[in-house]
């Protein structure tokens, strides 16, 4: 393929080696890193301290899918609650499935009581400190044993999420699309990799990729390394990463019921696999390319009472829409779990709202 290396990247605007270019990106690191509560600041890490692997681990792991202003009230409220991996290890599930709650991706707040149980009774409480070690913990893919390894261990591991994919295939201007691209961007990622400042160099491409080299609209005239910048110089780098075309999101329709007893709300606990599995929830009907006849939705009711339609939410998951049309009625119900109207908060934002629709209307 027709892409230049590391070696020769620098070429495009002067010749410039990675060496070089690492440099100035670490240079601009230590001006212009991120303050964020699971970071060491950059003169404490200078002095030796090292981040808390436990912290850098459940900051990875909220990280993944959402941002850091919806993950950082999160990590805040987790780490008072759970201040080590211990405390975390030995809460019951259903505190830490319900405090992840409006997080998403339920499958990943289990995976990390699993890791955090291994840690703690396999381990000691103490992370392994090489990256295979850290992979072999439940759950742990590559991406999170490679951020945790040089973020925490200072190893030389090589970090490459959605972030530091586009600031490859921008520098290097490649042409292949994703997802076929990874290997070759995770390739051209790891040759620039160095035994020296590992974890400031991935924490330093993350940075670049959140609040510079930014996904629509990269500003090139703020980048510390826009002389190395293949797409920058070709003049239309918000072009890359280049993608196959997406098959669209097929659409499901469910009903969601919302059942009262005085100031209580019906709410059952899903099956745990499977999408939001192991979550406390609406009861609902299942979820089909087929809108719901008024008929067919009380006919799949949790209970045999007088049901009436209390409007609908809509929900994107990630490989789905749903549309949630809500029925609302008071009366007696078995198999249920009974809440308080306050509890609500516990729930994944899909029935969240389709709650709160429902309560809002009379029944
Ligand atoms: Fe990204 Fe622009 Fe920097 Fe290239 S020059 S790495 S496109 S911000």
């Amino acid at each position: 393929m027709a892409y230049p290396t590391a070696e020769t990247a620098g070429m495009v605007g002067g010749f410039v080696q990675p060496d070089h270019l690492r440099a100035q990106l670490l240079s601009w690191y230590d001006a212009n890193a991120r303050h964020l509560p699971w970071r060491v600041g950059q003169q404490d890490h200078a002095t030796g301290v090292r981040a808390d692997p436990y912290r850098v681990w459940l900051s990875e792991v909220m990280l993944q899918q959402t941002t850091v202003p919806h993950a950082t009230p999160y990590f805040l409220a987790f780490t008072e609650r759970w201040p080590t991996v211990a405390d975390l290890a030995s809460e019951a599930d259903g505190e830490v499935m319900a405090a992840w709650a409006g997080l998403g991706y339920y499958a990943r707040a289990r995976n990390l009581l699993a890791c955090a149980r291994a840690v703690s009774n396999d381990h000691g409480g103490v992370f392994p400190d090489t990256e295979e070690g850290l992979r072999a913990l439940p759950g742990l893919g590559p991406y999170t044993a490679a951020a945790v390894g040089a973020i925490a261990f200072d190893l030389p591991t090589n970090v490459v999420d959605g972030n530091v994919e586009r600031v490859m295939a921008r520098l290097f201007a490649v042409d292949a699309p994703l997802p076929n691209a990874k290997l070759e961007l995770k390739r051209l990622a790891g040759e620039l990799v160095r035994s020296q400042r590992p974890g400031d160099w991935a924490q330093a491409l993350m940075d670049l990729g959140a609040t510079v080299c930014k996904p629509k609209s990269p500003l090139c005239e703020r980048c510390p390394v826009s002389r190395h910048c293949a797409a920058k110089a070709e003049g239309a780098p918000e072009t890359y990463p280049r993608r196959t075309a997406k098959a669209a999101r097929p659409h499901r329709f469910g009903v969601a019921y919302v059942l009262t007893r005085g100031d209580e709300v019906a709410l059952v606990r899903r099956p745990p696999k499977g999408l939001l599995g192991g979550m406390l929830a609406l009861p609902t009907s299942e979820w089909r390319a087929k809108r719901w006849s008024e008929s067919e939705a009380i006919g799949a009711a949790p209970a045999p009472v007088k049901w009436r339609s209390a409007g609908e939410v809509e929900h994107v998951f990630t490989h789905f829409s749903l549309t949630l049309q809500i029925l609302r009625a008071e009366g007696d119900a078995q198999d249920v779990i009974w809440s308080p109207h306050r509890d609500m908060g516990g729930l994944p934002s899909v029935f969240l709202k389709a709650a709160r629709v429902g309560l809002s209307s009379a029944a």
